[in-house]
């Protein structure tokens, strides 16, 4: 049996590579690293694929939700609300470009933030929440949007784990996720579901002005080439990233399946399992599975790290703290149970396209063999 890795690139690049080979080998031999042909084809690929009138292509996914949140201009007072249940970049960049962060509690079914906690938390300042869509699956986009609507605030979907996954509205109609509140944004790092082989980024929106907004600032606020109209950044997808993430692009429903067919394998065999809690999906989302992390109640999840560990069997913990815990944070912490419970009890198992009956079989039978 192949080594268990959590993420497999190797043996998902050796199954592509000829296609992958000739997209870089044309960006080297046309020397168009930057802003060339593919980058544009990439992005409009992208919103065709999604459903959304643009995609900019950027550095990576925390300048993604950088360039976002600069375009809504916010006064300096705004309080944008994050989960504190998620990786750092969304708290990251309402701190650094000073705004106050309000953190709220995720539902502990589904990891996602939870709208009644948001709702506590809005005061006559807050301007903006940050959603996001955690391991996978929608955040209750439905309710979140209500609440946004009821108070006047924008909402930016931060989906750089579930692309390609849909959100269930009432009346049965489905829509990708990053084309439903104002802005999207989503990251390319080479682990997400649609990763490139380096740093890369995208914002979406269906707004015209926005766009160009957003564009510009990306591009150092130039709005044609040295005429600054505003402050920006240089954040730019890179050529041969679009190259590789294009056939990538095409084959993203695919791998979806084959994440989805992995998780049922698991759900079926650990179902049994009284001490483990396998992860739910909302009534509201599909579920693409950019980590399967259960639940140890019991208080032994790092001992169960180990016990997999000795078999071979990588695991992470996303995350091991929340954010409001970590030292740089603290200072706009206040208590999030949910949250705090969640970073003690989590643990992600190895979840990617590339994984065979008989590993998941062995992962399956040494969860089964441990005594909790
Ligand atoms: C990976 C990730 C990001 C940022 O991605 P980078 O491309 O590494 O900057 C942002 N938000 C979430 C939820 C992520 O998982």
């Amino acid at each position: 049996m192949k080594p268990i890795q959590m993420v497999d690139l190797q043996g998902q690049y050796e199954a592509i590579k000829d296609e992958i080979d000739a997209g870089i080998a044309q960006v080297i031999r046309s020397a168009k690293f930057i802003n060339g042909p593919e980058v544009g084809l990439f992005e409009k690929e992208l919103a065709d694929y999604l459903g959304v009138k643009h995609v900019i292509g950027c550095a990576n996914g925390t300048d993604a939700l950088q360039v976002a949140l600069m375009a809504l201009d916010l006064p300096k007072d705004a309080e944008i609300i994050v989960p504190s249940f998620n990786y750092v970049a969304a708290a990251e960049v309402v701190a650094l470009l000073g705004y106050k962060l309000v953190f709220a509690d995720v539902h502990p079914r589904y990891f996602t933030i939870d709208p009644e906690d948001v709702r506590k938390r809005i005061s006559s300042k807050t301007r903006a929440i940050i959603v996001v869509h955690l391991f996978g699956q929608s955040a209750p986009m439905e309710e979140l949007i209500r609440l946004a609507e009821e108070h006047q605030l924008f909402i930016i979907e931060d989906n750089a784990q579930s692309i390609g996954a849909e959100y269930i509205f009432h009346d049965g109609t489905r829509k990708k996720l990053n084309t439903i509140g104002h802005i999207g944004t989503t990251s390319f790092f080479p682990s997400k579901n649609l990763g490139c082989y380096g740093d890369g980024g995208a914002i979406m929106t269906d707004d015209d002005t926005l766009a160009a907004v957003m564009r510009s600032i990306a591009s150092h606020g130039q709005s044609k080439k040295y005429h600054y109209q505003r402050i920006g950044i240089n954040s730019r997808l890179d050529t041969i990233q679009a190259a590789i993430l294009r056939p990538k692009l095409r084959r993203l429903d695919e791998y979806i399946r084959r994440r989805q067919e992995a998780a049922a394998f698991y759900d079926n065999q650990l179902k049994e399992l009284d001490w483990l809690v396998t992860p739910a999906c909302a009534p509201y989302t599909t579920h693409v599975y950019h980590q399967y992390t259960v639940q140890v109640k019991t208080g032994s999840r790092d001992r169960l790290a180990a016990h997999l560990a000795e078999q071979h069997i990588p695991t992470m913990i996303y995350y091991p703290s929340a954010l409001h815990q970590c030292a740089a944070y603290q200072a706009w912490g206040s208590s999030l149970k949910v949250s705090e419970e969640l970073a003690r009890s989590v643990i992600s198992l190895p979840m990617h396209t590339e994984l065979t009956s008989e590993q998941l079989n062995y992962i399956c039978q040494a969860l089964k063999s441990f005594i909790s």
